[in-house]
């Protein structure tokens, strides 16, 4: 894919104050050659799309409901976002798979919704330590993303896949450029199994990407750009990532 896509997820970080100094700083960077993406915490979406507005910066958000409307408390939903003007969602992220024990079927429902509301959902997939060690990796993911393409059909092609290991998650770990290709490779052949579009659609790989390995990582012939976490909460360090994507 030529244009790459850069998305940072801010996960629970951030104020009112600190997001309005990051914005206005992530502003000041633009443009870069990639697309750029930032996904903020439910509360701060209405002031993030406000800041946002008329910059080439697209925001997101870190979840979704699977349900349409109605008595599910604490819950957004897709339709909601999406009257925002919310471009991107983020579903099946490791951290909700682990302290929400979101499974396979959930992540792809939240898919069908996202979609429904023309929201693009950014389906994470990606294997524990123990899940690597035991030579599962391969198995893991393709049944993480077998899972949404079945829910899915066709319109899998709309979606951005993310590939993200769960043992590089915050933890400083990368996972090596070709550890991170091979994984993508499995993961394009199974899209294209689904869709003739596969080869237009932006697998990103996200765990520990820094200033210091994107450009490795991005170099990758199936790496589509990245998923960013702690470094994207620091405009130096996501403006620098943005541009290895360039
Ligand atoms: C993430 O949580 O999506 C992520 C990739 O985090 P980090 O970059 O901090 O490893």
């Amino acid at each position: 894919m030529a244009n790459k896509l850069v998305v940072g997820n801010w996960k629970m970080n951030g104020s009112r104050a600190s997001n309005a100094a990051l914005l206005e700083a992530l502003k000041s960077l633009q443009p870069w050659s990639c697309r750029v993406a930032v996904c903020a915490p439910f509360p701060y979406l209405g002031e993030t799309a406000l800041s946002l507005q008329g910059s080439s910066i697209a925001w997101g958000a870190q979840d979704c409901s699977a349900q349409e409307k109605g008595a599910f408390t604490g819950e957004v939903s897709a339709g909601m976002l999406s009257e925002f003007g919310c471009t991107y969602v983020i579903l099946g992220h490791s951290e909700r798979r682990q302290y929400h024990a979101e499974p396979d079927a959930l992540v792809a429902d939240k898919a069908k919704v996202a979609l429904a509301h023309r929201l693009t959902p950014i389906v994470c997939v990606g294997e524990t330590l123990a899940e690597r060690d035991a030579g599962q990796t391969e198995a893991v993911v393709k049944r993480q993303l077998s899972a949404v393409i079945h829910g899915l059909g066709h319109c899998i092609s709309q979606i951005v896949v993310a590939y993200e290991p769960v043992w590089a998650i915050g933890t400083g770990r990368t996972a090596t450029p070709e550890q991170a290709q091979s994984v993508h490779a499995v993961l394009r052949s199974q899209l294209r199994a689904a869709t003739q579009k596969a080869g237009d659609m932006a697998l990103l790989y996200g765990g520990s990407v820094k200033a210091d390995n994107a450009a490795t990582l991005f170099a990758q012939p199936d790496i589509d750009g990245g998923l960013i976490g702690g470094a994207s909460l620091v405009a130096a360090d996501f403006n620098a990532i943005c541009r290895a994507a360039g």
